[in-house]
């Protein structure tokens, strides 16, 4: 019998692989007495209530307070969270990720004064505060807090709102748990007869088999899972959109729609027009299946053909640094400075590389001001995509990097709209260096046929996702019940 692969625990993996949290806390302990001092601050905001429209100098002293508490909350979260997402199944860092939202809840709460506060202040005294030295650096936040004044409420509804913030995460935090710790999907025969446990992370390297049963039995085990607990997904997703409603109406917005827009200040008209030119060019995406079809000499195309290279002969196992390598070459273009930080910052604890039992699936970018912009990665040195992910992920720690090098901490957040763009480039980046090196015409197809598979990915499924969850929000702001069948 061929030995099982399995998935290691988290306290096997080797140092040199994982990310180096010290950038934010040397150890728990210090995270633990940085947090006992932050959360006897949260009483702190009280002195303020009452206070900020009588004069300038009490709402600068108010919103520096507030910021401050923001960002060692910032770092505290960030940790929690990055400590859970190495073993969700770990119920030490539930428990840290727990207390902070927790006392994140409370202080929300004894901050909820301060939005219906300023909405308050009359619109002629506002003015004058604008132009006042003292709240300069506030400036563009108080602007951007004015555009909120007719979807804010009083104090105490306020306070009700905040109240609820631990509640509402449910839906997505049972999701997690279900998703990331409870799911097993079991073990499943490679092409070379091997025995491997199938995980979020080996599911995609099956569906990159050559083999077709292996790529149809690995995609019946794996959804198999989902299909068996369909009730509970649609029940968590139903739950999740219902919050987005319940607070677009609480607030005063015209849909869910709208209120998800506001932040960005992205128009409907876009987000419609994205979902009717995807639609539109639907055909081609058709076409080009049927030549996938065709090359592949299937007599019909299924869901797990699609994301198997067409051409199967291309060898494409890169082990880890080989990665960092390539993807510092592809990214030339963005300067010597780029290239030195983020060279550093991989080699030097930013990244958490490869798959452990309870890891957080996928792969993501997420720091804090003060800290380093790590990244989490699954990486499996067969799966070229995992290197465009690389690449990905680099854009958006580097994006970071420069936004908190740059920004004071209150601006230097950006939002979703633009994210993208810093990660998607350089995945562009990758394959135009990849393309500018291929040797041979087969290797040039086996690139264009993975840049098609991006747009499919990055264009047209994303647009199917923001189609279906406007759709879903749309019915049941209809009152229409959401069940299994209805989604
Ligand atoms: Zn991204």
């Amino acid at each position: 019998m061929a030995k099982v692969k399995q998935l290691c625990g988290r306290s096997e993996v080797k140092k040199s692989d994982c990310w180096d949290l010290s950038s934010l806390f040397e150890s728990d302990d210090a995270w633990e007495a940085a947090f006992t001092k932050w959360e006897k601050q949260i009483g702190g905001y009280a002195r303020f209530q009452g206070t900020l429209a009588a004069d300038v100098k009490n709402l600068a002293a108010c919103l520096k307070f507030d910021e401050d508490l923001d960002r060692h909350g910032e770092r505290l979260g960030t940790y929690a969270f990055l400590k859970t997402a190495e073993d969700s199944a770990n119920s030490t860092y539930q428990r840290m990720q727990g207390r902070f939202i927790n006392a994140v809840s409370r202080a929300g709460q004894e901050a909820s004064f301060i939005r219906p506060e300023i909405l308050a202040i009359p619109q002629a005294k506002i003015k004058t505060y604008l132009a006042d030295r003292r709240i300069a650096p506030y400036r563009l936040l108080l602007e951007r807090l004015l555009r909120y004044r007719s979807h804010t409420l009083s104090r105490k509804e306020e306070k009700l709102l905040a109240m609820q913030t631990e509640m509402a995460q449910t839906a997505g935090h049972s999701f997690h748990q279900l998703n990331d710790a409870d799911l097993r999907f079991g073990t499943i025969r490679n092409e070379r007869g091997e025995a491997v446990e199938l995980s979020h992370a080996t599911f995609s390297t099956m569906l990159h088999c050559p083999k077709r049963s292996v790529r149809k039995t690995a995609f019946y085990q794996y959804y198999q899972q989902f299909a068996a607990h369909e009730n509970t997904l649609a029940a968590m997703l139903g739950g999740s959109i219902q919050r987005d409603i319940y607070y677009a109406r609480a607030r005063n917005h015209a849909s869910s729609l709208s209120a998800a827009l506001l932040p960005d200040q992205v128009p409907e008209s876009v987000y419609a027009n994205l979902i009717a030119s995807v639609r539109r060019h639907l055909p081609a995406l058709h076409r080009y299946y049927d030549v996938r079809r065709r090359k592949m000499r299937l007599k019909d195309i299924h869901m797990y053909d699609t994301y198997v290279p067409i051409l199967s002969g291309l060898q494409t196992r890169r082990a880890w640094d080989e990665a960092v390598r390539l993807v510092l070459a592809a990214l030339e273009p963005l300067g010597g400075d780029y290239l030195a930080t983020l060279e550093k910052g991989l080699g030097g604890g930013w990244c958490d590389r490869y798959e452990n039992r309870g890891k957080q699936s996928g792969a993501f970018s997420a720091g804090s001001y003060d800290g380093w912009p790590y990244i989490l990665m699954n990486y499996q040195p067969d799966v070229l995509d995992h290197v465009f992910t690389l690449a990905h992920e680099a854009g958006h720690s580097m994006h970071s990097h420069y936004s908190a090098a740059r920004q004071p901490y209150t601006y230097y957040n950006y939002v979703i709209f633009v994210a993208e763009v810093a990660s998607t480039l350089n995945e562009e980046l990758l394959a135009k260096h990849l393309m500018a090196q291929a040797k041979s015409d087969e290797e040039r197809a086996f690139l264009i046929n993975r840049q098609i598979d991006a747009c499919r990915g990055t264009i047209f499924r994303q647009t199917m996702f923001a189609e279906f969850e406007k759709t879903a929000h749309e019915m049941a702001e209809q009152n229409e019940p959401l069940t299994v069948e209805a989604f």
